[in-house]
């Protein structure tokens, strides 16, 4: 069994709605339990700045799946939500994504899967809704990301008022 962390971010077609859709299906997936659920956040886009604002959350999941098959697992999903990607706009809008950030202290670099994914410690989308659920959370390389947050100049928004559970 390994504890692995996965961000979500929507900002097409009803993001709230896309994002409890996409945790109902980790939820569904028979290999993977104790999943814990953050809270969610609004950002402004990353790296593509036309375009509508974003929600993000990251969930904690405890999973038997092998990390290219969780990676399969969240494709499948983005894929069943009806996720449409533009070559053109790599960094464009999406109804939904689902980034592998952490699987344990798995470090890798293959063509389909970067652990930790590559961007994370950047991202303040990511680290306020992974320190949420792991406060003391590091990278493998023994990076604090609290630290690295505290680096970042930018903070998203929390919603209060929305639940993804
Ligand atoms: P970013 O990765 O910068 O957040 P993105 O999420 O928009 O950008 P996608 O188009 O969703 O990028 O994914 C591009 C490719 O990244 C995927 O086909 C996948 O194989 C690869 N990839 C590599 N490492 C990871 C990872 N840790 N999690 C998810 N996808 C990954
Ligand atoms: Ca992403
Ligand atoms: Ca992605």
């Amino acid at each position: 069994m390994a504890s692995a962390y996965i961000g979500l971010g929507a900002n097409l077609d009803d993001p709230r709605q896309q994002l409890r859709a996409a945790v109902r299906q980790l939820r569904q997936e028979p290999a993977n339990s104790s999943l814990r659920c953050s809270s969610c956040y609004q950002s402004a886009p990353w790296g593509d700045a036309d375009q509508p604002l974003f929600l993000n959350a990251v969930v904690a999941v405890e999973t038997t799946l092998e990390p290219l098959a969780l990676l399969d697992c969240c494709q499948r999903i983005e894929r069943q939500l009806g996720r449409v990607r533009n070559p053109e706009r790599p960094w464009g809008p999406r109804r939904v994504d689902l980034d592998l950030l952490l699987y344990d202290n798995a470090v890798m670099a293959t063509e389909r899967l970067t652990l930790p994914h590559p961007w994370m410690a950047q991202r303040a989308f990511v680290l306020q809704p992974l320190l949420e659920l792991w406060p003391t959370a590091c990278l493998p390389d023994g990076t604090v990301l609290a630290d690295a947050l505290a680096a970042l100049p930018e903070r998203c928004t929390p919603l209060p008022d929305f639940s993804l559970t």
